[in-house]
C-alpha cells in the first residue's frame, strides 16, 4: 500500500501519542482529514485498500499494539462544524471534544442533562459510537439525527431509543464512520454549573489521574466490575510498567512508561480472576487493537 497524495496523508504515524493510554506503535498510514469532504475523500481511498482499518476519534477508550496498526487509521478529530439551528437544536461534528460541548452548548445555556456526559474525554464521534455517559445519562439521548459514511457512501439516520442502549449503539456498525449529528436539548430548572463542579469532583476523589482508558470492563447486569475485581484483591497489583488502580479496581493505569502486553496482561488476570472466582465473563469496554 502506497500513502496517497493528500495533505492529511501521513506514513508511519506514531499513535501512542494520539491515545490516552500513551501506548501504541506507528499506523502504516494515517489521514486526518479536515472537514467532511476531506473524510469522504479519505474514507472511498481506504475501502480501496486491501489492508486494515481503524476508525480513530480520541483516542480515550483504545489500547494499542506496541507493533502498532499494519493498515489505515481514519481520524475524525478534524470535522469540528458546529451551527446552532434554533429550538435548542446543534449540529456538532465528530471532533469536537465532548467537554467542549458539555461547556460550551449545555452549560453556557443551562440545559438539562450534564450530569450524564461531565468529565468523559474524547470526541463527540467517539461519544456517539460508544453512546457514552454515566448513570444519569448517556450521549445518544440527545440526539435527533446522525450522519454516517459508509461503503456506500454518506447518510442520515435518525436517532431513536431503540437503537441505542449501555455502552453501545446499533446505528453505526463497525468501520462505518460518524461524521457528526443534531442534538437537541432542553433548558434547566437546577443549576447545571454545580451539577458539573459536583461531578468533576467526585471524579477526582473517586477515580485515578493519569494515563488510562477510564473503565476496562463494563459492569455486568446488576453488579459493579469494579467491586468484582476489588472482590479477589487484585487492586495494586503491577505488571511492568502497567498498575491494577489501588483507588479503582476497574482501572488499569500506564504509570511508568508500560507496553501493551503490561496492561494487556492485567486485564487478562482480572478477567480470568473474576471469572474463577464468581463465574461472571467480564466484557472489555476498552477497544483493544492488537
Ligand atoms: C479517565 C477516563 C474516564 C472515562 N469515563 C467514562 C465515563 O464515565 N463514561 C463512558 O462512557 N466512558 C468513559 N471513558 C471512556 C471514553 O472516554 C469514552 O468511551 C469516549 O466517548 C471515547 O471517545 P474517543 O473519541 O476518545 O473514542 P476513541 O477512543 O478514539 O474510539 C473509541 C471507539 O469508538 C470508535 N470511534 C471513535 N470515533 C468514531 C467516529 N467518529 N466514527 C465511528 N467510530 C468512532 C473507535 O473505532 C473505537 O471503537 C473514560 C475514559 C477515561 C480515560
Amino acid at each position: 500500500m502506497q500513502c496517497p497524495p493528500f495533505e492529511f496523508a501521513h506514513e508511519n504515524y506514531p499513535l501512542a501519542p494520539v491515545t490516552l493510554y500513551n501506548i501504541g506503535g506507528p499506523a502504516r498510514v494515517a489521514l486526518v482529514p479536515r472537514d467532511a469532504a476531506e473524510l469522504e475523500t479519505a474514507y472511498a481511498w481506504m475501502i480501496a485498500q486491501d489492508a486494515p482499518r481503524l476508525i480513530l476519534g480520541g483516542g480515550s477508550n483504545v489500547l494499542i499494539s506496541d507493533d502498532g496498526f499494519p493498515g489505515v487509521v481514519l481520524f475524525t478529530t478534524g470535522l469540528k462544524r458546529f451551527e446552532p439551528l434554533g429550538g435548542h437544536r446543534y449540529y456538532v461534528g465528530s471532533g469536537l471534544d465532548l467537554d467542549w460541548m458539555v461547556q460550551e452548548i449545555m452549560l453556557a445555556n443551562n440545559y438539562e442533562g450534564v450530569g450524564g456526559l461531565t468529565g468523559i474525554p474524547g470526541s463527540v464521534g467517539g461519544a456517539i459510537y460508544m453512546n457514552a455517559g454515566t448513570v444519569n445519562g448517556w450521549t445518544c439521548m440527545f440526539m435527533d439525527t446522525v450522519d454516517l459514511v459508509g461503503p456506500e457512501g454518506p447518510r442520515t439516520v435518525e436517532v431513536t431509543q431503540e437503537l441505542w442502549g449501555y455502552r453501545g449503539q446499533r446505528f453505526c456498525p463497525p468501520g462505518d464512520a460518524i461524521l457528526g449529528g443534531v442534538f437537541h436539548f432542553a433548558p434547566s430548572e437546577r443549576n447545571q454549573r454545580a451539577i458539573y463542579a459536583h461531578y468533576i469532583q467526585r471524579r477526582k476523589e473517586k477515580q485515578p489521574q493519569g494515563h488510562c482508558c477510564g473503565s476496562v470492563f463494563k459492569n455486568p447486569e446488576g453488579d459493579h466490575a469494579g467491586r468484582l475485581i476489588e472482590s479477589c484483591g487484585l487492586k495494586g497489583t503491577r505488571r511492568g510498567g502497567a498498575i491494577i488502580s489501588p483507588m479503582h479496581a476497574n482501572f488499569v493505569m500506564n504509570d511508568q512508561d508500560a507496553s501493551f502486553d503490561d496492561v494487556f496482561g492485567l486485564i487478562q488476570l482480572m478477567r480470568q480472576t473474576v471469572l474463577d472466582t464468581h463465574g461472571i465473563e467480564l466484557e472489555p469496554e476498552v477497544r483493544i487493537i492488537a
